[in-house]
C-alpha cells in the first residue's frame, strides 16, 4: 500500500476517496493561517486552528454548496451583480440609507439545499455529524474576513427561551458559537444572557408582527464587552440579532458583528 492510500480520507458528503486534494486544502489553509498571524488583528487568533471539516469535502461537493461570495459588507444581503468584483467591503444601497443596529455581518452560506437541509436537520432532529464542516467553512470566511481588523472580543449566541431549550435539549446556535470559539479561540458568553419572551415562529408573521414578536424577547443582566459578536444557526430579516443587538448596546457593547452559518432572504 502506498503511503499515501494510509493517509486517504472519504469526503464526508458523497463518500469519494481524498488523498493528494486533502493535501493541498490542509496546505491552503495553513497558508491562510499564517497570513492573517502576520497581521496585527492576530492577538487573539490561536496558530494551532485546525478545520478539518472543511478537508472532509471533496471539490466537487464543495462548487455544489452555497456558499456567500459577494455579499454586503454590513448586513450579508447578496449584492447585485453590477457591484460584483468591487471592494470586498461593498455596502448595498439599503444599508446606506439606514444602517442596522450591527455593523457587520458574516455568513458561510445561502440559505439554500442543501445546506437548509442540514440545518433542519441539526435542529429538529438532532442530527450533529454535519455542524463541524459547516462550522469550519464559517472560520475559513472569517479568518479571510478579519484580516484587516480583530476578532471580536467573545461570542454570544442568541439564546432560546429556557422552555424551548428544555424541550430541544440543546441551542444550535451555542454549539456553533462552542465550536468557533476551539477554533479562533475567542471566549463565549452565555451567563447573564437570556431569552425572556416565548416569541411565535417569525416566518408566517407579517412585518409588522415580526417587529411585534421580537420586542423585548432579550435580558441582558451583565457588563459586556466593547466588541462582540453574536451567533446565530441562520439569520433571515435580521430582526433577532438587531432586537439582541440594541440589547446589548445598552450593556457595554460599542460595536456588535453578527455570523451565522447562512443567511436567508426573502424575494
Ligand atoms: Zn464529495
Ligand atoms: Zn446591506
Amino acid at each position: 500500500m502506498k503511503f499515501e492510500q494510509l493517509l486517504a480520507t472519504d469526503c464526508y458528503l458523497c463518500g469519494c476517496r481524498l488523498t493528494q486534494q486533502n493535501k493541498d486544502l490542509r496546505d491552503a489553509c495553513s497558508l491562510n493561517i499564517e497570513n492573517h498571524a502576520s497581521g496585527e488583528a492576530t492577538s487573539k487568533f490561536d496558530k494551532k486552528y485546525s478545520g478539518i471539516g472543511e478537508k472532509l469535502v471533496c471539490e466537487h461537493c464543495r462548487s455544489q454548496l452555497p456558499v456567500c461570495i459577494h455579499n454586503c459588507f454590513t448586513c450579508g444581503l447578496p449584492l447585485p451583480d453590477s457591484l460584483t468584483g468591487a471592494s470586498n467591503q461593498q455596502t448595498c444601497g439599503q444599508c446606506l440609507i439606514s444602517s442596522p443596529v450591527f455593523s457587520r455581518l458574516i455568513s458561510a452560506f445561502h440559505y439554500e439545499a442543501p445546506i437548509n437541509h442540514f440545518i433542519t436537520q441539526l435542529k429538529f432532529s438532532a442530527q450533529f455529524q454535519l455542524l463541524p464542516i459547516m462550522v469550519d467553512f464559517l472560520v475559513t470566511k472569517l479568518i479571510q474576513g478579519y484580516q484587516n481588523e480583530p476578532f471580536p472580543q467573545a461570542l454570544v449566541a442568541i439564546p432560546l427561551h429556557p422552555k424551548k431549550q428544555r424541550s430541544r435539549g440543546f441551542n444550535q446556535a451555542r454549539l456553533i458559537a462552542n465550536r468557533l470559539s476551539k477554533q479562533l479561540n475567542i471566549p463565549v458568553i452565555d451567563r447573564g444572557v437570556e431569552r425572556i419572551k416565548l416569541t411565535r415562529a417569525q416566518s408566517g408573521l407579517d412585518a409588522k408582527e415580526r417587529k411585534e414578536n421580537i420586542k423585548g424577547a432579550f435580558r441582558v443582566s451583565t457588563k459586556l464587552p466593547e466588541h462582540i459578536a453574536v451567533i446565530d444557526d441562520v439569520i433571515t430579516t435580521g430582526l433577532t440579532v438587531s432586537e439582541f443587538s440594541s440589547t446589548a448596546l445598552s450593556h457595554g457593547c460599542q460595536k456588535i458583528h453578527a455570523w451565522s452559518i447562512a443567511r436567508a432572504y426573502e424575494i
